[in-house]
């Protein structure tokens, strides 16, 4: 039996007219972008073009993007990167308790290390932000506020608007990690009064390898590569052109699918929820119901250990998760159900279902049949 793939957001297949444009990246344009001869302008007037589609999609300017490794690099410069750069204005950060490791790593080590402040902001049982405590936490010392646009694990969509004109009036830089937004539900950093905005292309069906860090004009960072003027000056390296070639590429065929697919996968989503509780008893949904994204679904199963329901899905050729590629395999409960209010018996029985551009019904039938019998079997 072919294997089944419910773990969209852990990472995507690459889409095949994403490779189809990367590919000449590989052979006869191969040039190095900082190169002044007819290689390098041809890689360096690709890369431009794919910063303009990027630029373009997120309502940035060409100018205000920096091609980065992925979104941990991208969040790590946008944490670190505006600390250092504001340190002599202040030395609080706020962020939310349910941030991807890549900005609460960083956060943790400016603390220890460089001697910030960090504010951690709790969320509802929805896994929604306390926009008051946001308020609250903001000091004359407060540089930066960063949440992410939507949960990696429950896909709770965040009032990041909201948040973005809480910075702004109180002059406060706003990032947000958008990774498992960007692609798949409308995004525009103006709209949500985003300072910086970090984004991977491996979650929208692009290679990996390749993201980007959108700097609003006039945002002032350190860099952490240092050693070469690519990137203007931000991040020395040269530049991955067939990445962001790809990513570019990637980005078009979101922009001209995302409504169909904003809808096609809710449907698959909702399917779930409705074939899960109605079949198994002991369940509970975790995220927001209607501020969510269109391809996750995330529940609570009790009496069932998450570990020996992914590796019994797993050997009847079903992929998916517990939520987050970086907690499997660890003891503790993951930080996201915790901060939630998950006792441990359901946030160690946690399962992550994401779907995506290439879920068919007849996958969702399969997996809805076989989970039943799995949790069954589990729970004898
Ligand atoms: N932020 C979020 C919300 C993510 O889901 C991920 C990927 N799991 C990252 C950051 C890191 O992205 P990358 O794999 O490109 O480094």
């Amino acid at each position: 039996m072919k294997n089944i793939y419910f773990d969209y957001a852990s990472t995507t297949p690459v889409d095949p007219a994403v490779i189809t444009a990367m590919e000449p990246y590989f052979y006869d344009k191969f040039g190095n972008g900082s190169s002044s001869h007819v290689f390098g302008r041809e890689a360096g007037k690709a890369l431009e073009g794919s910063r303009e589609i990027l630029a373009g999609f997120i309502g940035a300017k060409p100018e205000e993007v920096i091609f980065t490794s992925g979104a941990t690099e991208a969040n790590n410069y946008a944490i670190i990167g505006t600390a250092r750069s504001l340190k002599d204005k202040g030395n609080h950060i706020i962020v939310s308790a349910i941030e991807h490791p890549s900005i609460l790593a960083p956060v943790e080590y400016l603390a220890k290390e460089e001697g910030f402040q960090v504010t951690f902001i709790g969320v509802d049982e929805y896994g929604v932000v306390d926009l008051q405590a946001i308020k609250e936490a903001i000091t004359d010392q407060t540089i930066l506020i960063s949440v992410m646009y939507a949960s990696n694990e429950i896909g709770t969509v965040q009032p990041v608007a909201e948040i973005g004109k809480i910075a702004k009036q109180s002059s406060v830089y706003f990032h947000v990690d958008a990774v498992q937004a960007i692609g798949h539900v409308p995004v525009n950093v103006d709209e949500i009064g985003a300072d910086l905005f970090s984004l991977s292309a491996h979650k929208f069906y692009g290679p990996k390898g390749i993201g980007a860090l959108y700097l609003r004009k006039g945002v002032e960072i350190t860099s952490l590569l240092m050693g070469g003027d690519q990137e203007r000056g931000h991040r020395a390296s040269t530049q991955n052109v067939a990445g962001a070639v790809g990513l570019a590429r990637a980005i078009e065929i979101c922009r001209n699918n995302m409504e169909e697919e904003m809808c096609v996968q809710s449907q698959w989503r909702d399917k779930l929820f409705e074939g899960i509780s109605q079949r198994i008893e002991g369940v509970v949904i975790n995220g927001h119901r209607m501020q969510r994204l269109p391809n996750n679904a995330h529940f609570s199963f009790e009496r069932v250990q998450g570990e020996a329901l992914l590796m019994s899905l797993d050997m009847e050729g079903f992929a998916a998760s517990m939520g987050s590629a970086c907690h499997s395999g660890a003891m503790e409960p993951s930080h996201v159900l915790r901060a939630i209010g998950l006792s441990d018996e359901l946030a160690f029985g946690a399962l992550r279902i994401t779907v995506g551009r290439w879920t068919t019904e007849q996958q969702i039938d399969a997996l809805l049949d076989k989970l039943t019998r799995i949790i069954s079997g589990l729970r004898m």
